[in-house]
C-alpha cells in the first residue's frame, strides 16, 4: 500500500465511527493504528454493538492513546439485550476511556426484525445518555420517522446520526434538533447524489467524518475491505462535493469531535 503523500502534510482526521472490535479487524489493531497514523488519522472512537463488541472497545481503547471507547447495543442485536445487559453497559460507561452512548438506533431494513425490542432498546440507550451527558451515536436504516420521533420525545440534541445516508430534508429536520450527521465513505460513491446535496446544507460545524470500517469503503476502495486510514478519501471525497480545501475540513471536522466527545489531545 502506498503512503498517503506525505510531502501535502495533510491536517490531522479523526475516525469518529470504526470497528476495530470487528473480528476482521480485532486480531490486528496495532496494525491498523499505525496505518492509519500513516494518513495522518490521528484519533479515533471505537464503536461497540453487543457484549463482546464493547468489551473489546473498551480494551483497545485502555491499551491505545488516542483511541476512544462508544458503547452500546445495535438495533440487530437487541434482542439479547436485556436488564442485565444495560446494567454492564452502566458499569461499563464509567470507564474514563469510554466517551459516549452508541450504537443505538433502529434498523427497519431486514425482513424479520423485532421493532418493538428495538424501540425499547433504542430508548434505554437515549435515557442512559441523557442521564450522564453523554453523546449518544444513532444507527438509523429505513426508519427516520420513528428514530425522529423518539429523539424529540426524549429531548436529545446531543446526537451524531452516523454514516448519514439519507436526504436534505431528514438532514434538515436532525439539524433542527441540534444533532450532528456524521459522512462515511458513501458520501463518495458515485451515485450517492442524495447524501452529497444533504452534505451540501449540513453547517461545517455540525459535520464529522468517519469509515464504519469494516464496512463502506471510500472511492477509490469502494469494495474493498475498510480500514481507519481511509477516513482520509471520506474527507477528500466530502471536500470535493463542498468545494472547500480538504486540509480545512480536516481541521475542522477533528475540531468538532474533539468538542464533542471531549477528547483534545
Ligand atoms: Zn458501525
Amino acid at each position: 500500500m502506498v503512503l498517503y503523500d506525505p510531502t501535502k502534510i495533510p491536517g490531522d482526521v479523526y475516525d469518529t465511527h470504526t470497528h476495530l472490535n470487528d473480528d476482521s479487524m480485532f486480531h490486528d489493531v496495532a496494525a491498523y493504528i499505525g496505518r492509519a497514523n500513516e494518513y495522518r488519522v490521528m484519533q479515533m472512537n471505537v464503536v461497540g454493538y453487543d457484549l463482546q463488541g464493547n468489551q473489546r472497545a473498551i480494551e483497545i481503547a485502555e491499551q491505545n492513546e488516542n483511541v476512544y471507547a462508544i458503547v452500546g447495543w445495535q438495533p440487530d442485536s437487541t434482542n439479547e439485550f436485556d436488564d442485565e445487559k444495560l446494567d454492564i453497559l452502566k458499569e461499563q460507561i464509567k470507564n474514563p476511556n469510554v466517551v459516549g452512548i452508541g450504537e443505538t438506533g433502529l434498523d427497519y431494513h431486514f425482513e424479520g426484525f423485532n421493532k418493538n425490542k428495538q424501540i425499547d432498546s433504542f430508548e434505554k440507550h437515549l435515557q442512559l445518555a441523557k442521564d450522564n451527558n453523554l453523546p449518544v451515536t444513532i444507527h438509523m436504516r429505513d426508519a427516520f420517522e420513528d428514530v425522529y420521533s423518539i429523539l424529540k420525545k426524549f429531548d436529545i440534541h446531543e446526537f451524531i446520526m452516523h454514516s448519514f445516508g439519507g436526504d436534505q430534508k431528514q438532514a434538515q429536520k436532525l439539524l433542527e434538533l441540534g444533532g450532528y450527521i456524521s459522512f462515511s465513505g458513501m458520501v463518495t460513491f458515485k451515485k450517492a447524489n442524495n447524501i452529497q446535496e444533504a452534505a451540501k446544507i449540513v453547517p461545517l460545524n455540525k459535520m464529522l467524518v468517519e469509515t464504519d470500517a469494516p464496512y463502506l469503503a471510500p472511492v477509490p476502495y469502494r469494495g474493498k475491505m475498510n480500514e481507519p486510514a481511509y477516513t482520509r478519501f471520506v474527507v477528500d471525497g466530502l471536500s470535493e462535493i463542498l468545494n472547500i480545501k480538504r486540509d480545512e475540513l480536516a481541521k475542522i471536522t477533528t475540531k468538532n469531535a474533539q468538542t464533542l466527545w471531549n477528547t483534545s489531545k
